[in-house]
């Protein structure tokens, strides 16, 4: 009798251990490593976890989104949501290479690989869409514009139709292109940089008159510099944002979409919000709905 329980205690606990085991392997193991999970042969997602690193191409000047800090690395609720990208694809973090994206070079390097996937306030559009593909959105941010703390005469897009005021914003950005509807004469009032921190600076400096971008964008810097800056009015467009891959790359598309929707249940894309640009007073809002085109 004491022999049978033994030997019943003992296979009981031969087969936990071996569930355990296939456990491991089944694909929803949390663990990093490239045996810990498995794709589909030829993937990006199969090439990018056996490399066991990743490109990423990201702002580095652009507080609560992406900025290079004292760490040398970018941070923001971009560079955390490509976390969460990176996390599943069983890749550690510190195998992430962040490459800075600006802009205006955000498809191009998409299309020539120099990056595997860009996270960078990165508004899904159809003009876009002609090069690189996006999954997501994974936020709607909406166009605004920034003053100084000071400034009267600025109250929204249409007080650039007088012809006189210079607003700054970055090349290649979709909000340097629908300000073009709201001035009088593009060539004197818009004056365009490839950061926004330069466009920041122009305006703390006196040489142009506002900056305008995503209000998320913005509100980072009024963050970083109370004394100096403040939102002129409403947003004025929806800016949703994508994760950029290449354009025939379906697989990776659904597969970051997967993640994104996982990462709006569990907790994760909270998070990285509340610890990023969530403390500079703009508002998460809903989960937004994938667009699985
Ligand atoms: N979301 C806008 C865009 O993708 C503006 C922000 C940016 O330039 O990154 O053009």
């Amino acid at each position: 009798m004491r022999i049978t329980r033994v030997a019943a205690v003992a296979a009981a606990a031969t087969l936990a251990l071996g569930l355990t085991a296939c456990g491991g392997d089944d694909g929803s193991s949390e663990g990093t490593g490239a045996g810990s999970k498995s794709f589909a042969a030829g993937s990006t997602m199969e090439r990018l976890n056996k490399a066991q690193a990743i490109k990423i191409g990201t702002k580095f000047d652009q507080p609560g989104f992406g900025q290079k800090g004292l760490s040398g690395k970018p941070e923001g609720f971009d560079v955390e949501v490509a976390k969460i990208i990176v996390k599943e694809l069983g890749i550690p973090e510190d195998k992430i290479e962040w490459v800075e994206a600006p802009s205006k070079v955000r498809e191009d390097v998409i299309v020539n690989g120099t990056v595997d996937l860009v996270a960078a306030t990165y508004t899904i559009n159809d003009k876009r869409k002609e090069r690189i593909a996006f999954a997501g959105p994974y936020y709607e941010a909406g166009q605004n514009i920034m003053v100084k703390k000071d400034d009267t005469a600025i109250t929204g897009p249409d007080s650039f139709k007088d012809g006189t005021k210079k607003v700054c914003s970055v090349t290649g950005s979709t909000p340097a292109e629908t300000i073009k509807q709201y001035v009088k004469d593009v060539a004197t009032q818009l004056v365009l940089f490839d950061t926004y921190d330069k466009c920041r600076d122009a305006l703390k400096g006196g040489q142009v008159d506002a900056v305008t971008t995503d209000n998320v964008i913005l509100l980072g810097y009024i963050a970083k510099d109370e004394a100096s800056f403040k939102l002129a009015g409403d947003n004025f467009t929806k800016e949703p944002y994508g994760i950029g891959v290449k354009k025939e790359d379906t697989d990776f598309r659904n597969f970051i979409n997967d993640t994104l929707e996982k990462a709006f249940n569990d907790g994760s894309w909270k998070k990285a919000w509340d610890d990023t640009a969530g403390k500079f007073g703009a508002e998460l809002g809903a989960a937004p709905t994938v667009n699985r085109y």
